[in-house]
């Protein structure tokens, strides 16, 4: 049932920037108890945070937990600047899964005094990425499932409904400030269930019967 993967493209020769949302689903905000915005808040991973989520993934040491954020991941296949949601839809090359991997410690720090949240989120393998698959007619981007298993546990389990900014209208607007280049990806939010990855977890995620991938962090 699983439909083929485009050629897997992610990686840091061919992978953009990563432009991402934080505080997109209102239990995740809750959890980690931020005020539901009334803008998107973004950010940005650069290419060198990219790595492929079937390769073991590799954890910062030493700098504390490191979360997993599971997120529906969507590939830019046109250049896009103050984009309609048509023109944002037109340019979806595919859509995936990545975990924007997060120091959480240090990024409650980070967040105390103000700072960027950079050295929490976008350093090397930060962000590892599954394959793309193309989007069918049928395909609705407003009603997309998608889990993460830790260990045979559900840990997040999501549905881009409840995004609160959904996902075109989240590209037209990212469109407005940072130019969108084919190989640039979105990462949409995560669902509430975030938490801790330790050495040697074994991970399985889903994206609506679309894509499955089973990993692990490594040892
Ligand atoms: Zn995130």
């Amino acid at each position: 049932m699983y439909r083929p993967l485009l050629d897997s493209i992610p990686y840091s020769h061919s992978v953009g920037k990563i432009l991402c949302v934080g505080r997109n689903y209102v239990a995740h905000a809750k959890e980690l108890n931020n005020p539901i915005p009334n803008e998107p808040v973004l950010f940005i991973k650069p290419a060198t945070s990219a790595c492929d989520i079937d390769e073991p993934l590799v954890l910062p040491q030493g700098r504390g937990s490191v979360h997993h954020e599971l997120e529906v991941a969507v590939l830019i296949g046109r250049p896009l600047t103050h984009a309609s949601e048509d023109e944002s839809y037109t340019a979806i090359a595919g859509i995936g899964l990545g975990l924007d991997l997060t120091l959480r410690d240090l990024q409650s720090r980070l967040k105390e005094k103000g700072l960027p949240w950079e050295r929490a989120k976008s350093f090397d393998r930060a962000c590892p990425l599954s394959g793309f698959v193309s989007l069918e007619k049928e395909t609705d981007l407003q009603s997309l499932t998608f889990s993460l298993l830790r260990n045979q546990q559900v840990q997040q389990q999501g549905n881009s409904q409840h995004m609160l900014f959904p996902i075109l209208s989240l590209i037209a607007h990212i469109s407005e400030i940072f130019t969108l280049n084919p190989g640039d990806i979105v990462m949409t939010g995560t669902p509430a269930g975030v938490g801790e990855l330790v050495q040697g977890d074994e991970l399985t995620l889903e994206l609506d019967g679309m894509l499955k991938v089973n990993t692990r962090v490594a040892e």
